[in-house]
């Protein structure tokens, strides 16, 4: 985890927020790479997700929701960690996670920490709306992005003009208030969620929640995930919320151990059926065919944004051994996440003009770079720590035969394209 990490920081992938004034635990900021690598898996996830399917519409809703919506969820009650607190080191613990609780260097004679009794913590982050600072006027960050999902269930059904099943999918931040924040990103307070609710007649929930259960180990093996460093795990009954029927976790062999990075829930009709009751309003669904009217039952998949980036950033790493007894560092990123495609590289500076010209040319089609200092090597090597699956380089021959040279990431093959055809030439390799 350290090498990922250090690699983050150096490279502009991820860093501490605020870091000038010490970081801010909790919050991280994606630089210039690490934007582009978020981006991109947000963009497949709404392609897979959304645009390629008939049945799931998207959209994206307010942060802030009526205070009512997590009365209804049932966060506003239930929403919590157990919490303790040590009273000579003043740390603060989750009550089941003292394992991690290290020695206490506060106490004189002791290294145990002086630990009052568990209480419970809600996660949720609160804020003040409008000037006045009424209590009514309290409201919370959203802790998870589905509750408008369904409080917007039946506008959403009659504007897109969907029968059930069908699905409503949207990508946004999320905010936690963790007793706890660690493991880089994976647990951090502010993070994005992609998640999609899809409705379905209450007979229909087994066979939905399958079939969404392995689109979406699909979806993570498309992403390059090696099949020995995915799995599913189903919840045993007792780690199922009380109104699931079913829950299966995507789980990604971290450093630090198997962990969640997303999951596939059976909610049954909890959500829609508590809306309806503290609003007032009938979330039900009448059969436009049979006119069986009824509440849909609904099938989750709640994947973490960060922490799917984080778990590409692992998979993706390795320290290669060379000939020679050399090391080069390479990002294994699958095409459609790196942040940059091709990076256009003069060999040298007197052949910049031509070089920017391509380049200029390839990046109306892909994220490009470029770049002319050091020397070639070096430069490969730098795109090799970063992911670009291609580096063309143009040198002296290309002004007379009109061909760049265009390397590959992981084989570090080369081979001569001429200058017309590597735009469809890249496309094609990108998108084998
Ligand atoms: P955990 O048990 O690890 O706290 P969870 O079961 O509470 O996770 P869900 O409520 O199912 O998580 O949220 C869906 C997804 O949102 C998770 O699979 C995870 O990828 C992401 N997620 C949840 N909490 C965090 C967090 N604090 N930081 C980053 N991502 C998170």
């Amino acid at each position: 985890m350290d090498k990922i990490v250090s690699l983050c920081a150096r490279r502009g992938f991820i860093f501490q927020s605020s870091d000038i004034y010490g970081g801010i635990n909790g919050f991280w900021d994606y630089g210039p790479l690490g934007v582009e690598l978020k981006n991109n898996l947000k963009a497949l996830w709404w392609q897979r997700m959304v645009r390629e399917r008939d049945d799931v519409v998207g959209i994206d809703s307010s942060i802030i929701c009526h205070p009512r919506t997590w009365e209804a969820s049932g966060h506003t009650q239930n929403f919590s960690d157990p919490m303790v607190d040590c009273r000579a080191c003043k740390k603060r613990f989750r009550a089941d996670q003292l394992d991690d609780a290290g020695k206490c260097d506060a106490r004189q004679g002791s290294s145990e920490h002086d630990l009052t009794e568990p209480r419970n913590f809600n996660l949720m982050l609160q804020t003040q709306i409008g000037a006045s600072e009424d209590a009514s006027q309290v409201a919370h960050l959203r802790p998870e992005t589905c509750q408008s999902i369904f409080t917007d269930f039946k506008r959403v059904r009659e504007v897109a003009r969907q029968k059930v099943p069908f699905g409503i999918a949207q990508i946004g931040k999320a905010f936690r208030n963790e007793i706890t924040p660690r493991n880089f990103t994976f647990r951090s307070r502010e993070f994005e969620q992609a998640e999609m609710e899809f409705f379905v007649h209450p007979s229909e929930r087994e066979k939905w929640f399958s079939y969404w259960r392995d689109e979406r180990r699909k979806f993570h093996l498309e992403l390059g995930f090696s099949p020995d460093a995915i799995r599913m795990r189903a919840h045993e009954s007792d780690e199922l919320a009380h109104y699931a029927n079913a829950a299966e976790d995507v789980e990604f062999l971290f450093p630090f151990d198997w962990q969640e990075i997303e999951g596939v829930h059976d909610r049954g009709d909890w959500d829609l059926s508590r809306h309806t009751e503290f609003s007032g309003k009938d979330l039900g669904y009448t059969d436009p065919e049979s006119k069986e009217s009824y509440t849909p039952m609904v099938i989750e998949t709640s994947m973490g944004v960060d922490r799917t980036c984080l778990a590409i950033l692992v998979n993706a790493y390795e320290e290669e051994a060379l000939e020679g007894g050399d090391v080069r560092t390479v990002m294994h990123f699958a095409p459609s996440v790196a942040p940059i495609k091709a990076a256009v590289l003069p060999l040298s500076k007197k052949l910049g003009e031509p070089a920017r010209e391509l380049e200029r040319a390839l990046r109306r089609r892909f994220a490009t770079s470029y770049d002319e200092t050091g020397n070639i090597g070096r430069r490969y090597r730098r795109q090799d720590e970063v992911g670009t699956p291609f580096c063309v380089t143009y040198d002296f021959e290309s002004e007379d035969d009109g061909c760049v040279t265009v390397r590959e990431r992981d084989s570090m093959e080369q081979q001569r394209v001429p200058m017309a055809d590597v735009e469809s030439h890249l496309r094609a390799r990108l998108e084998s």
